[in-house]
């Protein structure tokens, strides 16, 4: 058999999720230069780009201008899209296994983290990544509904999620009416009634996990305002020693936006932002829906390996609430037929070689890059340095002869049994067709793009374009 990697036999890697982690993977193989290689990156949705598309806020539309990397990537072609083909269901790992010398996993966190209080499932009471995902036109969320008649809302979690969702229920119709937001949340969201929305946050100021500009943004909406009570700025030593010893500059930085909003007088605005430092939820209240939120309030303590964490106090309040978002986190799923550590939320590995059991030996050929990798933490940019290791590794062991031996090294094999599989394979061709469609509906209303929220509707959206009607 000749060389692996080579024009004769190339390496052929199959990549799982189209998000940025699989973006990132399938570059580092492709920009390898002595390397032979074929990458197929697959996505149970018709779209690629994962969270980018369905996970940044739509307000936020220059942070997906990072697709252009992507689209730059599967121009390649050695490179191929096949979406809305589903793992586990369409294809199996053991189907890949005929056919790729190595699989990445690169799936993300798709669901979210639980705070196991009662009254958690009462309607009213959602996870924040259902919220964004129903905003960004998920297929999966889009026929969720939200009662915005409410005039008061508690969103749980002080990080850049929570500010995401804190931003979309506090902007001006106007103001979404310029983004990408979904068309129906628009429309839902042009009635909300919001008035007050609690941001809630079990430890203090200083420890917060939103960034900077995420929380300057808050000071700047066009009709909310951010109120911080004097009381909740108010630093217990422990967190003005941490803050002294200034080695966290975002935390300082953080600490003096809020007490800027402390020490600014009230402007009148309809809508506002109310921050609640030092407390955690301890029950959501109601009998048939959402009707408050009891919380705890805490007091900072020093753990063993120096950081501040939460300790209740005993003292309790209730602050009247309609509905309740939780952004404590994403966690990841697992996948049919592949190991996972349900404690973490994550695919064991080491370094990205997946473990076929928490600190068990490698799975060998099985890879995983991104959330499903490491867990919820980090900015888009984080996952390229994540898969570059990856990659590295899965080079190492085609070096050392370890990948899988694919009886049908192909790719004329592969496509054999998706056409069988799934009639409905969306190539790039076909997803820059819907791009294209997207961007010109969303011009024709002054947007960046109107997206389609239903798979139904991006295939007949397809037909169409590969079909006019005949006069
Ligand atoms: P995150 O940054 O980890 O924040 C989670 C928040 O939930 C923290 O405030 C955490 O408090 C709190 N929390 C966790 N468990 C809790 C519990 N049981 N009760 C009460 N509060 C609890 O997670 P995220 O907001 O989901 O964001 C995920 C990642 O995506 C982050 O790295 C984020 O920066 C990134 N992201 C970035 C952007 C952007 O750049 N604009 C936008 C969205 C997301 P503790 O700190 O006390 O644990």
């Amino acid at each position: 058999m000749t060389q692996l990697g080579t024009t004769a036999n190339p390496l052929r890697v199959a990549v799982i999720g189209a998000g940025p982690s699989g973006f990132y993977a399938a570059d580092h193989l492709l920009k390898q230069k002595a390397l032979a290689v074929e990458v197929d990156l697959f996505d149970r949705l018709p779209t690629p780009y994962g969270l980018v598309r369905g996970g940044v806020a739509p307000d936020h539309q220059k942070i997906k201008s990072v697709t252009k990397v992507y689209d730059k990537i599967a121009a390649d072609p050695r490179f191929r899209f096949y979406g809305n083909v589903e793992f586990g269901r369409d294809v199996t790992r053991a189907d890949l296994s005929q056919f790729y010398h190595a699989i990445i996993y690169a799936t993300g966190a798709q669901t979210d983290r639980r705070m196991n209080i009662p009254g958690e499932d009462l309607p009213g009471s959602h996870p924040a990544t259902e919220f964004v995902a129903w905003y960004n036109a998920h297929p999966d969320y889009r026929d969720l509904t939200f009662d915005l008649t409410q005039e008061a809302v508690a969103v749980v979690g002080m990080g850049n999620v929570a500010m995401d969702v804190i931003r979309i229920l506090a902007r001006t119709p106007e103001e979404l009416a310029t983004t990408d937001i979904a068309d129906y949340a628009l429309e839902a969201l042009r009635h909300s009634r919001v008035k007050r929305i609690y941001m809630l946050g079990r430890r203090g100021p200083a420890q917060a996990a939103f960034t900077n500009p995420e929380i300057k943004e808050l000071g700047e909406l066009e009709d909310a305002e951010v109120i911080v009570p004097p009381a909740d700025i108010q630093l217990d030593p422990l967190s003005e020693a941490f803050l002294a010893a200034g080695a966290d500059k975002a935390a300082v930085r953080n600490v003096e936006i809020l007490r800027e909003y402390a020490i600014h007088p009230p402007q009148g605005k309809t809508r506002q932002i109310i921050t609640r430092f030092l407390v955690s939820p301890v029950e959501i209240i109601g009998t048939e829906r959402v009707e408050a939120i009891k919380v705890v309030k805490n007091e900072l303590v020093q753990s063993d390996d120096g950081s501040l964490r939460p300790r209740a106090t005993g003292e309790t309040e209730i602050i009247p609430v309609g509905l309740v978002f939780r952004s404590v986190g994403y966690s990841g799923v697992a996948l049919p037929d592949v190991p996972f550590d349900a404690r973490q939320g994550v695919i064991p590995n080491l370094q990205g070689r997946i473990l076929a059991e928490v600190n068990g030996s490698p799975a060998a050929g099985n890879y995983v890059v991104g959330w499903i990798k490491r867990g919820p933490s980090g900015i888009i940019g984080t996952n390229k340095p994540d898969s570059v290791e990856t990659v590295d590794r899965l080079l190492d062991d085609l070096h050392a002869g370890a990948l899988m031996q694919p009886a049908t090294p192909s790719r004329a094999a592969v496509e054999k049994l998706l056409a069988l599989r799934q009639p409905n394979i969306i190539t790039y061709a076909d997803w820059q067709c819907l791009d294209q469609i997207e961007s010109q509906r969303g011009a024709a209303l002054g947007r960046p793009r109107l997206k389609f929220s239903r798979i139904d509707d991006m295939l007949a959206a397809l037909r169409n374009q590969k079909e006019p009607a005949g006069d």
